[in-house]
C-alpha cells in the first residue's frame, strides 16, 4: 500500500461569532459576554494515499469545503494537524512550506469567480510561474501551451479573456492553473457543481486521465454521490463536522452501513429514472451554531433510540477497510439494512 500524501490527524475548526456593537459595549462595562461558536469540523482524521482519489460528500453546511481549505492550507485548524508527506504542515521551514503550498493546490467550485476576469488566459497561467520562479521567461509561453493542451484547449485560447470562453473552458483553465506547479495533491472543491451534466463528465473523465498521466492524488468534495462514484476509490461521507462512514466506493453504494449514507443513496440523482436533480433528504441540516446532543443525525434519523440522543456514536469497523459511526451497529440483533 502506497505512503499517505495527506493525514489530516484529530482536526477541528471553531468559528466564533463577532460580537456585535451592544454585546462590544457590554464586555466593556465587565459583563460576560457569550459568543456562539460554530464547530465547523469536529475532530475529522483521514489519510489519503499517494494515487488515490478520496471522494468527500455530505450536504451543503456540513465542513467539508472547510475540511478541504485547511488541508490546502488557506486556513488554520483550532486544534489537531496536517501532515504533508510525513511532515507537520504547521511546523515547516522555508524551504518545505514552498514545496507544500506548491504540492497541494486548490480548483474551486466556480470558475468564473477564481479567475481575474481582466487578465488574458495566458497571464493567468503564467503567473504562478513568474510569482515562485519556476521557469525561465523564455519558457513560460511554452509551458502555458503545454498546460492548455493537457486540459484539453488549443493554444489560440492563450489570447482570450476568462469571459469569452464557456464555463467548462473556464474550469478547464483554473485546472490547468493549478497544474501549472507541478503539484502532487488537489483538493477539487465540488469543481463541476457549476456545470451542466454532459459537461461535468467530461470535466470528470479529465481529472481521471490527469490523475493517470501524473499520479495525482485527489480530495473530491462534491455534495452529490452520483459524481464522487466515477472517480472515486473511496468515499467519506460527512454530517455536521464528523465523518460518519468512510468505506471503498464499492462498499459505499452496496453496503452503506449509516443511515445517513442510506438516505443519501436513496435520493440519489438517478439516470435510468430521468431526474438529475438532487433531492435532499427529509428534514434540514440543523444549524452548526446549535447542534443536537448526541448523534447529530437522530432528529432526522427514521432508526433513533433513546442511547442517540445523549451519546456521540464513534466510527468502528463494519468490514475490512469500512467505518461507521453508528449504535445500531452495536444493538443486539439489529443492523442498519
Ligand atoms: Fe440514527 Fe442513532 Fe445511528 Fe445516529 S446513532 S444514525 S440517530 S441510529
Amino acid at each position: 500500500m502506497s505512503n499517505p500524501v495527506i493525514q489530516i490527524q484529530g482536526l477541528h475548526k471553531r468559528f466564533g461569532q463577532r460580537p456585535d456593537l451592544a454585546q462590544r459595549l457590554l464586555s466593556l462595562t465587565g459583563y460576560k459576554v457569550d459568543n456562539p461558536t460554530v464547530h465547523a469540523v469536529n475532530g475529522v482524521d483521514i489519510d489519503v494515499r499517494k494515487g488515490e482519489v478520496l471522494g468527500l460528500v455530505g450536504e451543503s453546511g456540513c465542513g467539508k469545503s472547510t475540511l478541504g481549505r485547511m488541508v490546502a492550507g488557506l486556513i488554520k485548524p483550532s486544534e489537531g494537524r496536517v501532515l504533508f508527506n510525513g511532515q507537520d504542515v504547521s511546523d515547516l521551514g522555508r524551504r518545505q512550506r514552498l514545496e507544500y503550498i506548491l504540492g497541494v493546490q486548490m480548483v474551486f467550485q466556480d470558475p468564473q469567480a477564481s479567475l481575474n476576469p481582466k487578465q488574458r488566459l495566458h497571464q493567468i497561467l503564467s503567473e504562478p510561474l513568474k510569482v515562485h520562479k519556476l521557469a525561465p521567461r523564455n519558457e513560460q509561453a511554452g509551458r502555458v501551451d503545454k498546460a492548455l493542451l493537457e486540459v484539453g484547449l488549443d493554444a489560440e485560447y492563450r489570447s482570450r479573456l476568462p469571459h469569452q470562453i464557456s464555463g467548462g473552458q473556464r474550469q478547464r483553465i483554473g485546472i490547468a492553473r493549478a497544474l501549472m506547479v507541478n503539484p502532487q495533491f488537489l483538493v477539487c472543491d465540488e469543481p463541476v457543481a457549476a456545470l451542466d451534466v454532459s459537461i461535468q463528465a467530461q470535466v470528470i473523465n479529465l481529472f481521471m486521465d490527469l490523475r493517470d498521466r501524473h499520479g495525482l492524488t485527489y480530495l473530491f468534495i462534491s455534495h452529490d454521490l452520483g459524481v464522487v462514484r466515477h472517480i472515486s476509490d473511496r468515499v467519506a461521507i460527512m454530517y455536521l463536522g464528523r465523518i460518519v462512514e468512510i468505506a471503498n466506493t464499492e462498499d459505499i453504494y452496496a453496503r452503506a452501513v449509516h443511515p445517513y449514507t442510506q438516505a443519501l443513496l436513496a435520493e440519489m440523482p438517478d439516470v435510468k429514472r430521468k431526474r438529475r436533480t438532487f433531492v435532499p433528504i427529509k428534514g434540514e441540516i440543523p444549524s452548526p451554531l446549535d447542534p443536537p446532543s448526541g448523534c447529530t443525525f437522530h432528529p432526522r434519523c427514521p432508526h433513533a433510540m433513546d442511547i442517540c440522543r445523549t451519546k456521540v456514536p464513534v466510527l468502528k469497523e463494519a468490514a475490512p477497510g469500512h467505518q461507521a459511526a453508528c449504535h445500531l451497529m452495536d444493538a443486539p440483533g439489529v443492523r442498519p439494512a
